[in-house]
């Protein structure tokens, strides 16, 4: 056949198809994005910069009029808007918004570790396995709902992962998933890499790296809008670091610059999606983190099993199918486990949950009525 008419007969099938498989499903959804900032406190989130922090003595702070110039408000409303202004305005209004218990909203895990693997481990697969206990690099043991989405026919090398720590190709084990996944350190590879790539690459190579096991987010973001453009993923995973990495240093200033970002970042992944004839008006974005943290003085800039409360998060969802209810306030929890079945009905493959049994219920409340 000749070339051109294969393509016009190409385009023909995919215009006629897309509206007749949308409204068979009912769903607007055909792409998911997942992204997480690593342990994001949802005291932070919801009530903004916390005062007890912002000082020397319990949060490292550096320069403590410059953060009070630039994060405190008189009223939590204020305070978040300004450390996050796309979650508080965009995602607020649009979305929806889970886990402030100050107004009777809880998330939380359910691995009872508290920390980062066997919450990706969660998050990923649906639920929490007692074998996943260390931040090892083992590889899971476990299929995550991004390796079942590989192995279906319409999503088959759409899906990939880019995050900042360097354990996410045990998580979701590239060895046996096949996932692309960017992770730690690593550098962009292919044969005929652009201009902007070369200095991605250059500048990963030679900034002066914060930690040797986690990129600094910047250039995860960066790698993150490489990935969208060149190979266009239908579910696409971008794990954020900075967050949990300034908090163990003990750096509530560095930390809240992080959140700030990572705000920044999501306007952005939001605007470049909405300009994306793929991505424009069919894709659902899920934020959340892995796990909490502690409380001042000290607590929060650790989590874990002894660490009280460190196992409460949050998380946000906004897209086609969600509706506007904005930050939620009087509902049952919400736990870590029910987002990767949440993403695989988002998809329309509710099947997920036939091959992973183990794996909690969706959030009704994010899907479209009528919905499986
Ligand atoms: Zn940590």
């Amino acid at each position: 056949m000749n070339p051109l008419r294969k393509l016009v007969l190409v385009c023909a099938v995919v215009l006629t198809a897309s509206p007749v498989w949308a409204e068979d499903s009912g769903r607007g959804t055909r792409n998911v994005i997942l992204i997480t900032t690593d342990g994001l406190r949802w005291q932070d989130l919801f009530r903004g910069a916390d005062e007890l922090l912002l000082n020397k003595d319990n949060g490292g702070v550096e320069n403590v009029a410059a953060l009070r110039a630039a994060y405190w408000r008189e009223t939590p409303e204020a305070r978040r808007e300004a450390l996050m202004p796309f979650f508080w305005t965009t995602i607020a209004q649009k979305g929806q918004i889970f886990g402030n218990a100050d107004r009777n909203s809880r998330a939380h895990v359910t691995n009872g570790h508290n920390f980062s693997y066997p919450g990706y481990n969660e998050l990923f697969t649906g639920a929490a396995d007692p074998r996943v206990d260390s931040n090892d690099k083992k590889p899971n043991p476990n299929v995550s709902v991004f390796e079942w989405l590989n192995l279906q026919p319409a999503f088959a090398g759409k899906v990939a992962a880019v995050g900042s720590w360097d354990l996410y190709p045990y998580i979701l084990n590239v060895d046996r998933s096949k996932l692309p996944v960017n992770a730690g350190w690593q550098l962009i590879a292919g044969p005929d890499l652009g201009e902007r790539t070369v200095l991605l690459n250059r500048q990963m190579t030679q900034t002066v790296r914060d930690w040797s096991n986690c990129r600094n987010d910047v250039f995860t973001t960066e790698v993150a809008f490489e990935s969208l453009h060149q190979s266009t993923p239908r579910v696409f995973y971008v794990g954020l670091g900075d967050t949990d990495e300034y908090a163990h240093m003990g750096r509530y200033d560095q930390y809240l610059h992080a959140a700030h970002q990572v705000d920044a970042f999501l306007k952005n992944l939001w605007e470049a999606i909405q300009a994306h004839p793929q991505y424009k008006d069919s894709t659902t974005l899920i934020v959340t983190t892995d796990h909490g943290r502690g409380d001042p003085p000290k607590g929060w800039r650790d989590h874990g099993a002894k660490v009280a409360g460190s196992e409460a998060i949050w998380m946000a969802v906004i897209g086609p199918d969600t509706k506007p209810l904005g930050e939620r306030s009087d509902i049952p929890a919400v736990t870590q486990s029910q987002i990767a079945a949440t993403m695989a009905h988002l998809l329309g493959l509710p099947e997920f949950q036939t091959a992973s049994p183990q794996a909690a219920a969706p959030i009704a409340d994010v899907l479209k009525a009528g919905s499986p």
